[in-house]
């Protein structure tokens, strides 16, 4: 039996590999008796998890030994305090407004440090991305936030900007929730990235963050300890009970991710390809027809998110009721966006993007 394709934006469907070897293990995992749930995050069976996970991780994205991986809590939007909390040292942050998530973060930071917004696309209702030539960065910022890729609008920066070349020393703090692990990190022009599990690591629960060294110790005195950057990485994520299951589930998906071939290209860069080309592909398809239009400037189409419309959008309903029957899910647009919104994470089969470009061609033809 083949399971639907499932588009959903978050939490997202996950590598059926992976959910296969997750359900063998759930009552005895590799002969301790016990199921993942059950463990002590202490005991040496959760230890070899975590630590085989943090490995991975740091294998597959090439992270520098002078950065830290965290398993956090709390998802993106608690980042959106926890970095204030640990890197503004109560001064001053830039943030490039690109949608709803940026947008958010920014809001959030403002109860902790002075908040300039450098740069918004909102006039082009967060469909393009303002040039790096025309930020306003501040020379005393103490970090500049960016969010590079933006579920909701679907807009993604497809190279990370470089903030030494645009005359700023800040670090840059990437949230990359919605596209980790879709392709490499220029971990050079970055000190901190955070992201969610739940689009394409795994289930949600558990907030992966990877941060410069330096830039820990900072936090300010009001920074709650379990979100403290220096005291959970000294203590390897376990000052509190960290998300045991899913880490377990992120570390079966990096090692998914590791065995991942396409040609001559294994793990992320095998993934990156991929993903290039089924968002291609379904690009293609809507710019193509009539009858679907997805509005982002090309140069900045997430290859993750792909938000469209039906130019008649009473169509809408009998569009996602056929796709569903079509075994297609959750295609329905965000509510502030309105329309559909394909996720086509690293889980998403080219043969999930075939059927689901199939079903739209089938359903404009039949109303021709
Ligand atoms: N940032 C981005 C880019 C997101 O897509 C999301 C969730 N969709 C968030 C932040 C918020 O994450 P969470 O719900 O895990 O707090």
């Amino acid at each position: 039996m083949t399971r639907p394709f499932n588009f959903s934006a978050g939490p997202a469907n996950l590598p059926e590999e992976v959910l296969q070897q997750a359900a063998a293990e759930m009552l005895d995992w590799h002969g301790s008796g016990m199921g993942v749930m059950e463990m002590s995050h202490r005991g040496k069976e959760f230890i070899s998890i975590y630590e085989n996970a943090e490995a991975d991780f740091r294998s597959l994205m090439a992270v520098p030994n002078n950065f830290k991986i965290l398993f956090m809590q709390g998802g993106g939007l608690a980042e959106n305090a926890i970095v204030p909390l640990n890197l503004s040292r109560g001064a001053s942050a830039d943030f490039i407004v690109t949608g709803s998530w940026s947008d958010k973060s920014q809001k959030e930071a403002r109860k902790y440090c002075d908040v300039q917004v450098a740069a918004t696309n909102e006039s082009s209702g967060h469909t393009s991305l303002p040039a790096a030539a025309t930020w306003q960065l501040r020379r005393e910022a103490s970090y500049v936030h960016v969010c590079t890729n933006e579920t909701i609008h679907g807009v993604e920066f497809h190279a990370l900007p470089d903030l030494k070349a645009l005359g700023s020393d800040a670090p840059l703090v990437i949230d990359f929730s919605s596209h980790v692990a879709s392709r490499p990190v220029d971990w050079s022009r970055v000190g901190l990235a955070f992201g969610g599990a739940q689009k394409n690591l795994g289930p949600a629960g558990v907030t992966l963050v990877v941060v410069r060294e330096d830039l820990l110790g900072h936090a300010l005195p009001a920074c709650p300890s379990a979100f403290n950057y220096k005291i959970v990485a000294d203590s390897e994520s376990m000052y509190n009970t960290p998300p045991t299951y899913a880490i377990y589930i992120a570390g079966l998906t990096f090692q998914w991710l590791k065995r991942q071939k396409e040609g001559e290209l294994a793990g992320i860069a095998a993934m990156e390809q991929r993903n290039q080309t089924k968002a291609q592909r379904l690009y293609e398809a809507i710019d193509q027809s009539q009858f679907y239009v997805n509005k982002v400037d090309k140069e900045c189409r997430s290859r993750m998110n792909v938000p469209f419309f039906l130019r008649d959008e009473s169509r809408n309903e009998a569009f996602l009721a056929g796709a569903k029957m079509r075994g297609l899910l959750q295609l329905k647009g965000h509510k502030s966006v309105g329309g559909m919104r394909a996720s086509i994470y690293n889980a998403m089969p080219m043969a999930g993007v075939e059927a689901l470009i199939d079903y739209m061609q089938e359903f404009e033809q039949k109303l021709a």
